[in-house]
């Protein structure tokens, strides 16, 4: 799951930062409103994580900005001021859920999971397809109950096609919810993470290439 963040703090936004992605969470992290609103242009994130006091922008200005642009990527508004105008006026603007500072990490993390099962509207932290399990609290797979070690790349991905079923997820899309940007990518990094997924998950789900687009996943017949 790729995550925007953008916190114009160097200690907090590093903490952060170095903490989701310690929670396998693909991280990029920005520091200024404006550039927050020219990444979501182009790019792919599955939750922004904003801060609302922030240079060249605020972060109101930055989710008033998506929403009319109809970018509806969850947003999860980290406020300093405990005021109920603030949590008010950011809900307002779009937000789905906010933190006030000082948050622990854990709380971020049980936060952004809420935030991606809305989403998908399923109620807890597990996607279920035919025999295969995820589960997005632990990150673990379980094929007939059985846990199936992934990487961190190939869990994100699974996620990525589980929330998905049925439907193609493109190439980009999947690369870009493993990959930030410094992250040096191998031209065929996917293919061999998808290679790699096939042999784990054996004939319990289909993982079929749509040649050219990207790949989908299907129970088994
Ligand atoms: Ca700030």
């Amino acid at each position: 799951m790729r995550i925007l963040l953008v916190e114009d703090d160097q200690l907090l936004g590093d903490g952060i930062a170095t903490g989701l992605k310690e929670n396998n969470y693909t991280v990029d992290w920005l520091q200024d409103g404006l550039s927050a609103v020219k990444a979501t242009k182009h790019e792919h994130f599955d939750i922004i994580v904003l801060d609302l006091g922030l240079p060249k922008k605020s972060g109101i200005e930055v989710l008033k900005h998506l929403r009319q642009n109809k970018i509806n990527t969850p947003v999860i508004i980290l406020t300093a001021k405990d005021t109920i105008e603030d949590r008010v006026a950011g809900l307002d603007a779009g937000a789905d859920d906010y933190l006030t500072k000082p948050f622990e990490l854990q709380e971020l993390c049980a936060r952004l999971r809420a935030c991606q099962r809305r989403v998908n509207s399923s109620i807890n932290s597990e996607i279920m397809i035919g025999n295969v399990k995820l589960d997005t609290a632990s990150h673990k797979m379980y094929i007939n109950e059985i846990n199936m070690p992934l990487s961190r790349r190939e869990f994100s991905l699974m996620h990525k096609l589980l929330e998905n079923p049925g439907k193609v997820v493109s190439r980009d899309i999947l690369s870009q919810s493993i990959y930030g940007w410094g992250d040096d990518v191998d031209s065929n990094a996917i293919e061999v993470h998808i290679h790699n997924l096939r042999k784990k998950i054996g004939n319990s789900i289909m993982l079929r290439t749509i040649r050219g687009v990207g790949y989908i996943i299907e129970e088994s017949e």
